[in-house]
């Protein structure tokens, strides 16, 4: 089996996104000290939309590919549609089956968990009556 899909070879060579942000208005950063890896994700958020969105770090081809890919597919999006991006929404993108390989999942998750954990930080007090 491969693990590696074109996708994933093709996001981790020329990756979208990838840097850091001037004017972030969140930066947050997430390991994932199993394989090593480290994503840091910043967000430049206007008028309730994510206007920009970057990615650095390093890791695995997976981390970075998936990074890659989570970026391209939140840029533009309101922060309601930012939030209901899901795992599975992901792992669609992402096109090869980790559900029998939890290692591999915590790979390809991390960018979407430092990004859920930087995007809930930010709308904490607008998310209260929720809680
Ligand atoms: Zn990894």
């Amino acid at each position: 089996m491969n693990l590696y899909s074109e996708a994933i070879l093709e996001h981790s060579k020329y990756p979208s996104n990838y840097g850091t942000l001037e004017d972030a208005s969140v930066s947050h950063e997430e390991h994932n000290p199993l394989c090593g890896d480290r994503i840091r994700i910043e967000l430049h958020i206007e008028h309730d939309t994510i206007q920009a969105i970057k990615f650095s770090g390093e890791g695995c081809a997976i981390s970075q590919a998936a990074a890659s890919m989570l970026t391209e597919a939140i840029a533009g999006k309101s922060l309601q549609e930012a939030k209901s991006f899901s795992k599975d929404d992901l792992l669609a993108l992402i096109g090869i089956p980790l559900d029998k390989n939890p290692m591999r999942l915590k790979c390809a998750l991390l960018a979407l968990k430092a990004f859920k954990m930087g995007l809930y930080g930010v709308g904490t007090t607008l998310d209260d009556e929720d809680l």
